[in-house]
């Protein structure tokens, strides 16, 4: 099938098209990706100055690199980061210096189990410098003098991230929020751009949505808690949010809680997974992982979960060169999307309703809502789902609750409130 011919297809291009971008927590490989995602959704681009301090934290300097390489004795170079910007541990101070291996190899990381792989590594808020290679390439250096160059600068500049607000018919929002600065990492990462992309871009080819929704581009950790101290009143308007990670990979689907554990978001996801079809595994709230630990800190508290396919860490490729083009697939993608819209259409039209004939059952076939022909099993689940939504709607349960209840679809239960509404037997609360 041609790759581009499916959303899936058209999320995994976007992936290519940002994969070779040096991204890091601040610089312009951060403002490339936001300007290429600027063709698909309107994204407001913010610059957080070097220095802002953010609550127990404070923006770091703006880094930037050019190139960096290891020459041999010969002049060859044995590492470049022109063949992969993973070789350069992100964040490296500028050096330039001759030196043996001895003295080298303190700055060199490699993967012994996986010696084809090369490491991902940082090293944010420490200034040191360092080259991660695979360790065929480490086994491969003989002991004679090297010359190391790493082309970088680290300057007061911005912290960048990117914003864009989907108004609905009410301020209360929906939080998706995308981590964007790893390099060349593709489930952990990319991915999660170009899902919320092209979510993003959905819900703003629908009519106004129920709920205002907010998309967050930022760099891992410093981005939200930066996002956080700077937005600490429109925060509260937070109603549902998910972080959007991994979800390129063939892993079977996993929802990590919010820290309340039982918000609507938690139920909405586990419901969806639930009537997905497949395998899927749920993780209660635990504070380490992505920007969900700074959401669900506890000044903040938001309902904020974390739907995704494999968990970070639990897959050898995880945070190597080896998580890669070929680890994400598009049909993934797809389907991540797909579970993503329909946890979006649980919140949209999740409602507490009345039943107005409460006194015994309404004659739903004066109605015509009683279209059960013997042995059509489609027609009896219809009207079974109308008799519970009925039987439930006192005011007290919303309509997730009785999908819940009676162990259906919210869009079967979702459907049957619709029909009853239609007819003048349900009225929302
Ligand atoms: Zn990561």
């Amino acid at each position: 099938m041609d790759k581009t011919s499916t959303v899936g297809g058209t999320m995994y291009a976007l992936m290519a098209e940002l994969y070779p971008i040096c991204r890091s927590i601040t610089g312009e490989g951060v403002r490339e990706t936001l300007h290429i995602l600027q063709r698909l959704i309107p994204l407001e681009i913010h610059e957080v100055p070097t220095g802002t301090p953010v609550f127990d934290w404070t923006v770091p300097k703006e880094w930037n690199i050019s190139d960096a390489y290891i020459l041999d004795g010969q002049g060859k170079r044995v590492v470049d980061f022109q063949k992969s910007n993973l070789h350069v541990i992100s964040y490296s101070q500028p050096v330039r210096q001759k030196m043996r291996l001895a003295e080298l190899r303190k700055h060199l990381f490699s993967l012994p189990e996986h010696p084809e792989w090369i490491p991902y590594r940082t090293t944010y808020y420490n200034e040191d410098w360092g080259f991660c290679v695979s360790h065929r390439q480490l086994e491969a250096l003989r002991d004679e003098e090297y010359e190391v160059s790493i082309d970088s600068s680290l300057t007061d500049g911005h912290l960048t991230y990117g914003e864009y607000l989907i108004e609905g018919q009410s301020q209360d929002e929906v939080l998706i929020s995308c981590h964007i600065c790893h390099p060349s990492l593709c489930n952990d990462n990319l991915s999660g751009i170009a899902l919320a992309t092209h979510l993003a871009a959905w819900l703003k080819s629908q009519g106004k949505p129920r709920y205002s929704y907010r998309f967050l581009f930022i760099p891992g950790t410093i981005g939200s808690i930066t996002w956080l101290a700077l937005n600490e009143a429109q925060a509260g308007r937070i109603r549902h949010g998910l972080v959007v990670t991994c979800v390129g990979d063939s892993g079977q689907f996993t929802y990590k809680k919010s820290r309340r554990g039982d918000a609507e978001i938690d139920r909405a996801a586990i419901h969806v997974l639930k009537h997905s079809g497949a395998a899927w595994t749920v993780q209660e709230f635990f504070p380490y992982g992505y920007d969900e630990r700074q959401y669900c800190s506890p000044g903040f508290d938001l309902p904020v979960g974390c739907l995704m396919r494999s968990p970070h860490g639990s897959f050898p490729e995880y945070h190597t060169s080896a998580d890669n083009l070929e680890f994400v697939r598009p049909e993934y993608l797809e389907e991540s999307l797909a579970r993503y819209l329909d946890v979006v259409e649980v919140l949209e039209h999740n409602r507490t309703c009345v039943n107005l004939n409460p006194r015994c059952e309404p004659q739903l076939g004066k109605r015509g809502l009683y279209q059960a022909i013997g042995g059509d099993s489609e027609a009896a689940k219809k009207q079974l789902a109308m008799l519970w939504v009925l039987n439930l709607s006192d005011g007290r349960y919303s309509l997730l609750d009785i999908s819940d209840r009676a162990g259906m679809s919210f869009r079967e239960i979702k459907r049957a409130a619709d029909a009853l509404e239609s007819k003048g037997l349900l009225r929302v609360v």
